[in-house]
């Protein structure tokens, strides 16, 4: 369950005496400003409303907004709603960005792993394969499979297949960090070979769709 909604303050201004109070005709009033912000988890994503208002010290009329004459609202404002009052009910978008570019410099790390392994591929190298890309006779429900590399012998790749198939990539990552793959039959005992400069072309095709090393 996600916990989300808008939440509130009020922040206290100082007492102006230049505003005649429309019920009573005092001239004090305390100022302040309700300043709420959108949540999610209590985390301030965005300010949703910066209002200021007013209270007669005699009475208590209360003005809130655009019920308050356009200078007071706008002085009550910058006085109130100043950046570190304000700043904060942004932190959750601060720290989503933090995540976002990590996540963003984690895949960049990834991708220029992969390209090293593209290039220099090495012997227990895991591949996730797209098996309809590769094998006409796949189950298309299950399209995600393992090849382990066996042998490199002069440019040619000796790879065994797995015995198993995964309908998402992520099924055959678990496969990997978990050890089954080094179980006794998960791969099929035949293997096939696959020319070490077609890698690249397989890996655009989408035919190879990552490798774990
Ligand atoms: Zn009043």
């Amino acid at each position: 369950m996600i916990i989300y909604g808008t939440r509130g303050k009020v922040i206290p201004g100082a007492q102006i005496n230049n505003m005649a109070c429309k019920s009573c005709g005092g001239q004090s009033h305390s100022t302040f400003g309700v300043l709420r912000h959108f949540h999610i988890f209590w985390i301030p994503l965005f300010p949703t409303m910066q209002s200021p208002g007013t209270e007669c010290l005699k009475c208590k009329q209360t003005l809130m907004g655009k019920e308050l004459p356009d200078q007071v609202r706008q002085d009550i404002k910058e006085a109130v709603f100043t950046k570190g009052r304000v700043l904060p009910a942004f932190s959750g978008l601060v720290l989503l960005a933090i995540v976002f570019a990590f996540a963003g410099y984690a895949g960049h790390e990834t991708s220029k792993k992969e390209a090293a392994y593209l290039e220099q591929p090495a012997v227990n190298d895991y591949y996730i394969v797209n098996l309809p890309k590769l094998f006409t006779k796949s189950d298309p429900t299950h399209p995600y499979g393992i090849l382990k590399v066996k042998t490199i012998s002069g440019g040619q790749l000796e790879v065994m297949v797995a015995n198993y198939a995964y309908n998402r990539p992520g099924g055959a990552q678990q496969a990997i960090t978990k050890h089954e793959t080094t179980q006794a039959g998960y791969f099929a005992a035949e293997s096939f070979s696959i020319d070490a400069g077609d890698l690249k072309k397989l890996k655009a095709d989408g035919a190879l769709h990552s490798i774990k090393r």
